[in-house]
């Protein structure tokens, strides 16, 4: 952990979040600037920048974290979770917290969210 970065400090609970779900491995909380309502973002309790930083035993858990928390979406509230899982990795691809994440945005049938892959 790094005791300057943001994310590391939130998963440390030494800055308050709402959390969603948490293991020895990784921490899921709310996204304070949602692009649709109940995104969350999953990060390693490693300090790495980018993806390749991540140590395998602790990257590995953040797929299983994704499953647990659209599973638990869904015994919640009756229906299941549609969703993107997006990961930015570098700042040319809009990484803003240097600290490795996992956006899980969830998707309303006409919600109108584009995600745009394709270069202009
Ligand atoms: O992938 P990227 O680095 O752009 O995403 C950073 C995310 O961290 C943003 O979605 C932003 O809203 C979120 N954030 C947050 N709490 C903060 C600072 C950033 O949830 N204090």
């Amino acid at each position: 952990m790094n005791d300057s970065c943001l994310f590391c400090k939130i998963a440390q609970g030494h800055i308050p979040s709402h959390k969603i779900y948490e293991n020895d491995k990784v921490y899921a909380f709310l996204d304070l600037s949602p692009q649709n309502e109940g995104h969350i973002l999953v990060i390693p309790k490693y300090h790495g920048e980018k993806l390749k930083d991540i140590p395998d035993d602790f990257l590995s858990e953040i797929p299983i974290a994704v499953k647990k928390i659209s599973l638990a979406f869904e015994k919640m509230n009756g229906k299941e979770l549609e969703y993107n899982v997006l990961q930015n990795n570098g700042s040319s691809s809009g990484q803003v917290v240097m600290h490795t994440h996992f956006h899980i945005i969830p998707r309303f049938e006409g919600d109108g969210f584009n995600l745009h892959f394709a270069p202009k």
